[in-house]
């Protein structure tokens, strides 16, 4: 999938470029709902370590498609905008052919389903750390 760019644009059109940009293209959100069920979606969070991604492919956001170089970054990620605004785009079932043909007056219109989206849970590699603070 390689897209380009044909026509020279306007200096000024970040958000056109930003629309078009490669560098960064992720997933698609029908690509991350595949991702999201559950067999998938563990085997993304346990990935084999491989040094050409960055933090060797340890911390990956599910929803978003992306690895982080640390738990720091993958933690501070949950808290952005652009992942929430990722949670509540997921949050809408994807179209399907069913609906299409429910449209077209076949068969009774049902509203799509809306689901819950969690965030992961934060990686196990922090826990230790908590266990050690005695309260006596
Ligand atoms: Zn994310």
């Amino acid at each position: 999938m390689t897209r380009q760019r044909r026509k020279k644009i306007h200096y000024g059109d970040t958000h056109l470029k930003k629309k078009w940009r490669t560098k960064r293209r992720t997933k698609d959100l029908d690509e991350i709902n595949e991702d999201i069920k559950a067999k998938n979606c563990e085997q993304l969070l346990n990935q084999e370590i491989d040094y050409d991604k960055p933090g060797s492919a340890q911390f990956y956001c599910v929803h978003c498609a992306r690895y982080f170089i640390n738990e720091q970054a993958l933690k501070e990620h949950f808290r952005t905008k652009v992942h929430k605004r990722r949670l509540k785009a997921l949050e809408t079932e994807p179209y399907t052919i069913e609906e299409s043909e429910r449209a077209a007056c076949i068969g009774s219109w049902v509203e799509p389903q809306k689901r819950k989206i969690e965030t992961q849970k934060p990686l196990e590699t922090s826990e230790p750390n908590k266990k050690k603070i005695r309260t006596e």
